[in-house]
């Protein structure tokens, strides 16, 4: 059995941020002393229920994920370590997807944040061994003038070499926005050479699918697997030559099918498909470029030389250069033509009953509540627990001022009792009488709210900026700000 990391490929659908390994995340969080859902480190997106999961899970965790990323610093590292897996799993040719306006608030605009995008992909190439071009995305939750902005920043740095804007694209939730009214956008990036790479047919069907292709004349269709339930669709696209970049783990997390089993790789590929495995966003799904492949080979049951035509595909639809593509295609029979026999004994089972890598108990608390909490490695149950439900009333715990003053029954400097979760009977019915919302695990009540910001452990005590709440519409009466709204795009 040959080693499916050795087969060169191209990746052509993989999100910037969705790009970033669960250690980077992390750190990021504990730098900026982020709060992060538990779900987003700890949870294995293909065993969650299917009735749970769904794109505003998805969203909530990849907003979550995205608010750690702060600095050029932060997005170079993203970049560099993309480049560094994906070359690690085969992929010869990485064509990232972004969209700048998420990055642009701390790095002064929409252009300066493309321009690091692309320098940080030249260095990357040059370092990592493989080519790495990018895919400028726009948002259907923006206004479609915003995607024409968009579409002529990215044409102004047209190109096939690594560090250069290979595509235009449209993410985000394909049941938002009118797709017609984007489609000036993808004339302006069409004239400039770019590939039309929008998503579609995921979460919609073939009736989104003819909508897409009608408006946004797609070269590659992110996603697409839908078409599959329109025969006569599937034939109209592989007539035209529209590629489809099809990630099953995706599918499986989204709930769009229940398991990797009912995704209709094989009937696309049969029906003569362009197929391009990606993994679209590999921090949320836990599945890279190479379990993707895995995935058609175990699952699916697709041998060497199918998995060999799926690598052939995903390069002859990338838009590297010709001699970059030759040489890639000239990898992928050396692939073939070796012996099985030499290659080591991979692991045979199929990608959904491994297990997977999980990072250690200690380090999801650690983020998921930073501070002096996480450093005694326990994070507070209702925290955990608001920071896990969107729709909770109580959001997670406040820190500094705003957690309320040392309760009584509390030992040691600086150590606090929640009332609500802990202590024994005398212990609570006190912390009752201090405060009776706190005591039945409601809101701090105003004399916690107030109380914090006196001596502590002896020392006049400075009150910390409250962590950032993930988990809760933030600005008046809950409601989202603008601030908001600008982050809530992929
Ligand atoms: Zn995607």
């Amino acid at each position: 059995m040959r080693d499916l990391a050795a087969l060169p490929k191209a990746h052509l659908h993989l999100h910037f941020t969705g790009s970033m390994r669960p250690s980077t995340l992390l750190d990021l969080a504990e730098r900026y002393r982020v709060r992060l859902p538990p779900a987003l480190l700890d949870a294995d997106p293909l065993r969650v229920p299917s009735t749970e999961r769904g794109w505003f899970r998805f969203q909530r965790l990849y907003d979550a994920a995205r608010a750690c990323v702060r600095s050029g610093d932060d997005m170079r590292r993203i970049v560099d370590e993309a480049a560094e897996d994906d070359a690690a799993e085969g992929s010869g040719r990485l064509e990232i997807q972004v969209d700048p306006t998420s990055y642009a608030p701390f790095l002064g605009g929409i252009t300066p944040a493309v321009e690091l995008v692309l320098d940080a992909a030249r260095e990357a190439s040059a370092r990592h061994g493989l080519e790495v071009a990018v895919v400028v995305a726009a948002s259907r939750l923006k206004h479609p003038l915003d995607a024409r902005t968009l579409a002529r920043l990215a044409t102004r740095y047209a190109g096939d070499r690594p560090g250069q804007v290979v595509g235009f694209g449209l993410s985000n939730d394909e049941r938002r926005g009118d797709t017609q009214e984007f489609a000036h956008a993808f004339r302006i990036a069409a004239r400039a050479g770019l590939a039309s790479v929008p998503h579609g047919g995921e979460l919609l069907g073939p009736a989104h699918v003819s909508e897409v292709v009608g408006a946004l004349r797609p070269d590659r269709l992110g996603h697409g697997v839908r078409s599959a339930e329109d025969p006569a669709l599937l034939a109209g696209l592989v007539e035209a030559g529209v590629a489809l970049e099809v990630c099953p783990a995706s599918n499986v997390s989204l709930g769009v099918y229940e398991d990797l089993g009912d995704v209709p790789l094989p009937s696309l590929v049969a029906a003569g498909a362009t197929v391009a495995l990606g993994a679209d966003d590999p921090l949320l799904f836990r599945s890279r470029l190479v379990d993707q492949y895995e995935t058609a080979r175990h699952v699916h049951g697709f041998d060497d030389d199918a998995l060999a035509d799926l690598a052939r595909a995903s390069v002859r639809a990338s838009r590297a250069s010709g001699a970059t593509k030759r040489r890639l295609l000239a990898g992928v029979d050396t692939w073939l033509a070796q012996d099985p026999a030499d290659e080591g004994t991979p692991d045979e089972r199929p990608p959904a009953t491994r297990d997977r890598p999980r990072l250690p108990d200690t380090a999801v608390r650690a983020a998921a509540t930073p501070g002096r909490r996480a450093r005694r490695g326990r994070a507070p149950r209702a925290g955990r627990q608001a920071a896990a439900d969107p729709g909770s009333r109580h959001g997670p715990r406040p820190r500094g001022r705003d957690r309320g003053p040392r309760l009584p029954g509390a030992r040691g400097r600086g150590r606090r009792r929640d009332p609500a979760t802990r202590g024994d009977g005398r212990r609570r019915r006190r912390a009752r009488r201090h405060d009776p919302g706190a005591a039945r695990g409601g809101r701090p009540g105003r004399r916690r709210a107030r109380g914090g910001a006196g001596r502590r452990g002896g020392r006049r005590h400075r009150p910390r900026r409250p962590a950032l709440s993930l988990t809760r519409p933030r600005g008046p009466g809950g409601a989202w700000t603008s601030r908001d709204a600008a982050a809530h795009v992929l």
